[in-house]
């Protein structure tokens, strides 16, 4: 919401924080805070100690040498101090007149010269020392610390902090008697001058408690409140026939089924057959299998007389489940008077109008595409069931426009309209403490298996310096009939990053591979060539391609068996496992080498580091994954799916997983049978922005 223009400068910036409501402010709690409880004689003062300070100015000069500085001397009767400013202004110098009797805060230094502070903070010493620490907020440039902790002291006056927690909550979640979250707020905000500081610090303070479990009540209750409403949508139950596509699409398939692909078949079968919205994430590494589960959901659906949308996140990655999933389901949709439909930004005028008509008539049992499938113009005469893979790629808004392309039926049975089935696949698996917190919402299906035959891949971690070395044993791959990908970061070279860019490698390795097709593959490319290129390769025709993370996801060529990341340093670890999974697919051995340029220093950073290392210890996707947390926290990896949705303030998901744990258990008994009470506690927390988390 822009701000009104007549805001000060200060009130926009309050905006800006998201601080808008009394409770929001409220909510603002302190980074740190700051004694001035108490004065200390500076004959009791250690050097290094920092302190308040209380004396007479008894002179008070400006010097030049060594660097130009107001010096002020403070003497308390036990000692004097000296205060050193080397930017100051007039009114400073003014307020520290001779005579003036002054409280000074900050770090007092020993030393040769006698006691000295640098910079202390120095105001009147009037009225009394206040009871409680000072809190110090966290704020932005245009909004002073000294408005801001009015405006805080205000809103805390003011805001409604009556009890939101029923059922005994407390007790039950072991919460230390006493601190409701008036109790708690008032605290954090003017904590006794006698507190220890490191359980402020460390967020153990029965304080801290009780707003962690505040705050992860308000998200549980709203995930819950969300799922609670999805479940009371309709949607037609979608079941397969005996003898139908799905069991034709079984026994056609050249595989059978892993276990883990069959069990999870089944969970998202059971979900169609309702007569209720599916929402599931199905989750499995890189080369699990998802498209052929997404297939066999695909032939219910159709079974059930029913079209299904898939939608992808690249044209590139759509393309591949075309023509995989027409190689599987057109020979037996024709016989049926069905086909498969393709839908994408790029397509010609004509060709585009043709999918439209079959979407439309219904003869499209199956369309597959890219962001194309949700456009306007996109009518399904029956869609009932939508597959979204890479969802973490597709935002709120992309996944709400797919909930509302199902078509009112002629023979709808009276009530309100009914939604699509939504399966959402993903080949980065959420963390536990994730799946139970953010994703409280969704239901969850894991691929925890990969189809037999796949070797190992070895992970190499070399110097950029050893680059030759990569190509010679390029050489030895393609040497044996194999191709090989090497991936670049960018596509351009940017003025910060001194990016070997891809063009550049791609050059290179022309030059240095004679007789050997060098592909390229870039975003800025037209999709025309994307398609060439990435077509020659999949041929077998192009030995290397160059590209930059547009394979990142889905490309499937088991022939590919060396994967050669350039500046690996600087992708994510879920990106790098990504990248890796698109080798070891076939039966040969297969390698992927994480080349990395040290920074200036001749030293990598150290979440680079990190990211590398973890490459090289494990291949497991939820492993990766956790680590990918540890790393760089819940923020970055939820993607698109929360942006603008509130993450979590206060609670930690590894260190309060316990808690995490105790009020997920029960938010259900508290929704049941104090739903007022739930909704006031979430409308508090989360305001407006719980409507985020219902997409
Ligand atoms: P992802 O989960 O990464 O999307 P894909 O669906 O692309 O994985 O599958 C990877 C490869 O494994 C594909 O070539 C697919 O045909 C093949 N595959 C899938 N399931 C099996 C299976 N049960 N047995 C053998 N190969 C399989
Ligand atoms: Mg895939």
């Amino acid at each position: 919401m822009p701000a009104p223009p007549s805001l000060s400068a200060p009130q926009k910036a309050l905006r800006k924080l998201g601080l808008a409501r009394d409770i929001d402010l409220a909510l603002h709690l302190p980074l740190r805070y700051e004694d001035e409880t108490r004065i200390v004689a500076l004959r009791d003062v250690q050097g290094g100690q920092a302190a308040q300070i209380e004396g007479l100015v008894t002179s008070n000069q400006v010097v030049l040498r060594p660097r130009r500085q107001l010096v002020v001397t403070l003497d308390d009767g036990t000692d004097t101090c000296q205060l050193r400013f080397f930017n100051f202004y007039p009114s400073q110098q003014k307020a520290l007149a001779v005579g003036t009797r002054i409280r000074a805060r900050g770090e007092v230094r020993g030393g040769f010269l006698g006691r000295q502070m640098l910079h202390p903070v120095c105001r009147a010493a009037e009225g009394a020392l206040p009871q409680a620490l000072t809190p110090v907020y966290p704020t932005v440039a245009a909004l002073p610390q000294a408005y801001l902790r009015k405006a805080v002291l205000a809103g805390l006056g003011r805001a409604d902090l009556s009890d939101t927690f029923a059922l005994g909550m407390a007790q039950r979640l072991r919460l230390p008697a006493g601190w409701g979250l008036r109790e708690a707020l008032q605290f954090l905000h003017h904590p006794r001058p006698d507190t220890a500081t490191a359980a402020l610090e460390d967020r153990s303070h029965p304080a801290w408690q009780r707003l962690k479990a505040e705050e992860l009540l308000a998200q549980q209750l709203s995930q819950l409140t969300s799922k609670r409403e999805r479940d009371a949508l309709r949607a037609p139950p979608l079941v397969g026939l005996p003898g139908g596509l799905h069991e034709q699409l079984l026994a056609a398939l050249p595989f059978s089924l892993t276990n883990a692909q069959r069990r999870v078949g089944e969970e998202i079968a059971r979900d169609l057959a309702r007569p209720v919205p599916t929402h599931r994430l199905l989750q499995g590494d890189v080369g699990s299998g998802k498209t052929v589960v997404a297939a066999l959901a695909a032939a219910v659906a159709i079974d059930a007389g029913w079209q299904c949308a898939l939608m992808a996140p690249t044209e590139i990655l759509a393309e591949q489940h075309f023509r995989k999933l027409i190689g599987w389901m057109e020979p037996l949709l024709a016989p049926r008077g069905l086909r498969v439909a393709w839908l994408t930004g790029s397509q010609k005028k004509k060709e585009r109008g043709a999918m439209l008509e079959q979407v439309a008539s219904g003869e499209a049992a199956l369309v597959v595409g890219t962001h194309a499938v949700i456009q306007e113009q996109v009518r399904f005469r029956r869609l009932a069931l939508a597959i979204i893979d890479e969802q973490h790629r597709f935002g709120v808004a992309q996944r709400l426009a797919l909930r509302h392309k199902m078509q009112p039926q002629p023979d709808e049975p009276p009530g309100p309209p009914r939604e699509p089935h939504l399966l959402m696949m993903s080949a980065t698996p959420i963390p536990r403490t994730l799946a139970m917190s953010y994703y409280a919402d969704l239901d969850v299906s894991t691929l925890d298996e990969l189809p037999p035959g796949r070797t190992p891949i070895v992970t190499k971690v070399i110097a950029d310096s050893r680059r030759e070395e990569v190509v010679e044993r390029i050489r030895s791959q393609l040497g044996q009939g194999r191709q090989v990908y090497w991936v670049c970061p960018l596509i351009e070279e940017s003025e910060a990053l001194d990016l070997t860019n891809a063009t550049a490698t791609h050059e290179a390795l022309t030059a240095a591979l004679p007789g050997v097709q060098v592909g390229l593959l870039h975003s800025r490319l037209p999709p025309a060539d994307k398609k060439a290129v990435m077509a020659r390769f999949e041929a077998g025709e192009m030995g290397v391609l160059v590209s930059t993370t547009v394979i990142e996801v889905g490309v499937d060529v088991p022939n590919a068996c060396l994967m050669v990341i350039e500046h690996a340093e600087r992708f994510g670890l879920s990106q790098l496992h990504q990248l890796r999974g698109r080798v070891g697919r076939g039966a040969a051995a297969s390698a992927c080498v994480l080349l990395y340029s040290p920074g200036e220093n001749g030293r990598l950073g150290e979440t680079a580091r990190a990211r590398l290392k973890a490459m090289v210890e494990t291949h497991d996707g939820f492993e990766i994954a956790r680590r990918d947390l540890e790393i760089r926290g819940p923020g970055e990896f939820l993607g698109a799916r929360q942006s603008g949705a509130p993450l979590l303030r206060f609670a930690d998901l590894e260190a309060d997983r316990a808690l995490l744990e105790a009020v997920r258990a029960l938010a259900p008994a508290m929704l049941d049978h104090h739903p007022q009470l739930a909704e006031r506690h979430v409308n508090r927390w989360l305001g407006g922005k719980s409507e985020y988390l219902k997409a």
